[in-house]
């Protein structure tokens, strides 16, 4: 198994979970500028499939796992990872929530992209710091406060990660590592 699991921290986009949720996406909305997107810039574009940007192993792993370590646990929904490094607007969170977006973060993308172009597996694991500022519950979001309650989770977390590592199934059965099949790549990987 090739599999990133990728630990963040998020603020969520809905009134029906906060702070401890951990939501595993399966939708990504990329709303980053200026962040290199692909190895592939010399020689000629590569385009790989991204429709489903999230590994379909990793997810069911990381969604079973987190649910029997107690955690209240979202299986699916939309990340959406802005530039930064300011937290949103509270029209920005609005906007991101009316879409029907789920949690909002500044890292998962260009990660996610960039392990599929090198047909590896990719889970974020999304741990709920706070309410973005658009939502009901949410007064904003202040770094002091996201990095307390990050602390405050840090050993769970990584208790979290460590497990599903142990749980991921040996055999690849998903389809990531057919990510560049057919497709002529201007250089070879090292
Ligand atoms: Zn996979």
């Amino acid at each position: 198994m090739r599999q990133v699991l990728a630990p963040s921290a998020v603020g969520s986009l809905r009134a029906e979970y906060g702070p401890g949720a951990i939501v595993i996406p399966d939708q990504l909305v990329d709303r980053t500028s200026g962040r290199a997107q692909t190895y592939y810039d010399i020689g000629g574009a590569v385009h790989v499939s991204f429709a489903d940007p999230y590994c379909p192993a990793g997810r069911s792993t990381a969604v079973a796992t987190a649910r029997a370590g107690d955690w209240e646990t979202v299986d699916g929904g939309t990340l959406v990872v802005i530039e930064g490094p300011r937290f949103s607007t509270r029209a920005e969170s609005q906007w991101f929530a009316g879409n029907g977006w789920s949690i909002v973060g500044m890292t998962g993308f260009p990660e996610a992209i960039l392990a599929r172009e090198l047909a590896l597996c990719y889970t974020s694991i999304s741990l709920v710091t706070d309410h973005d500022a658009g939502v009901e519950a949410g007064q904003g979001v202040t770094h002091d406060e996201v990095l307390e309650f990050f602390a405050q989770n840090v050993t769970r977390m990584r208790t979290l990660v460590s497990e599903t590592v142990q749980s991921l199934p040996e055999e690849r059965t998903c389809s990531c590592g057919s990510a560049l099949d057919g497709i002529k790549l201007p250089f070879e990987l090292p």
